[in-house]
């Protein structure tokens, strides 16, 4: 199997390792019934997914790369950054990871505390019966349950509601800081991606530094088409792509069914002029015989 930029590539999706509602297994099947060719499992923080999803990804006769999406602090927001293609035993990695879980739990008992404040009980709890793997517990698996409670509609009524800045729900975390993140992914040998940019509320100032401080710490790639974007949010960003000469990658952020509107495999594809990241990963690639 030889890669071209026109490969149905996936690089962005969660498992039940953190908030995604599939096995491993299930995603690789879902990957190939979508039509994937090369796909990548991008949990938070966290790669105790990546050797299942390799081996059930071969066996689906996929093209695999390791991945993970690391939540970092930049300007007092969350950026997420993607990391593909690297050893994912290499311990500076592991133990970064493992650092950046660490405040999950205490961070989950305070959101409780925050909807108990308004009237809202046992989220801690509620969360836990939602959560595949206690250490990653996030966002995520209290919005499923403040669903099934009957406190909202649907998830994305939660997040506005209670889990975003200034909601009873949302408490303030330092994660990773940007340089560590990017020295653990190419200590492991990865390219580091600066994931759904548009998602981020920065004024263009702090946005023109998140990309500088990004690339002069080494940075190659940025999400131009993924399940968080417009079309025309994808526009902008192969714009800054090519401005600032980072390779390209596209990725759904599948989490669960019925949960995620965009499906594994079924994004379009990058605009023309945009080098993949995959063309740069050829070598990093598992391929199925
Ligand atoms: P956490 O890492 O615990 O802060 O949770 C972040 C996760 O919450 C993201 O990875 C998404 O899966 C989910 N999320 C964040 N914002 C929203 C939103 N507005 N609507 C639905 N899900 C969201
Ligand atoms: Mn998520
Ligand atoms: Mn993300
Ligand atoms: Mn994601």
């Amino acid at each position: 199997m030889t890669l071209s930029p026109l490969t149905n590539a996936d690089l962005h999706c969660h498992s039940v390792v953190s908030d995604g509602g599939c096995t491993p297994e299930e995603l690789a099947l879902r990957a190939r019934e979508g039509g994937v060719q090369l796909w990548a499992l991008t949990d938070h923080d966290e790669v105790g997914g990546v050797a299942a999803a390799r081996q059930a990804a071969l066996q689906q006769g996929l093209a695999f790369l390791s991945g993970v999406e690391i939540s970092v602090s930049f300007a007092g927001q969350v950026v997420h950054i993607v990391g593909l293609g690297f050893d994912e035993t290499h311990p500076a990695l592991l133990q970064g990871l493992a650092d950046t879980r660490d405040g999950r739990g205490p961070r989950a008992r305070e959101m409780a505390a925050g909807l108990a404040a308004v009237g809202i009980q046992g989220a801690y709890e509620g969360a836990l019966q939602h959560v595949g793997n206690p250490a990653l517990i996030s966002r995520t698996h209290f919005a499923r349950w403040l669903v099934e409670a009957g406190h909202c509609r649907d998830v994305p009524e939660v997040f506005r509601r209670f889990l975003t800045e200034g909601k009873p729900g949302f408490v303030p975390h330092r994660w990773a800081s940007l340089s560590d993140a990017l020295a653990w992914i190419h200590g492991a040998g990865g390219v580091a991606v600066i994931a759904h940019p548009a998602r981020y509320k920065f004024t263009p100032n702090e946005e023109l530094a998140l990309f500088t401080d990004f690339k002069a710490h080494g940075g190659q790639a940025v999400e131009v088409v993924t399940g968080s974007h417009s079309a025309s949010d994808a526009a902008r960003y192969a714009e800054v792509a090519l401005e600032f000469g980072l390779l390209a990658s596209r990725g759904s952020d599948f989490h669960a069914p019925g949960e995620s509107r965009t499906e594994l495999g079924s994004l379009p594809d990058l605009p023309g002029r945009l080098q993949p990241v995959w063309m740069a990963l050829q070598d990093r690639v598992s391929y199925p015989s």
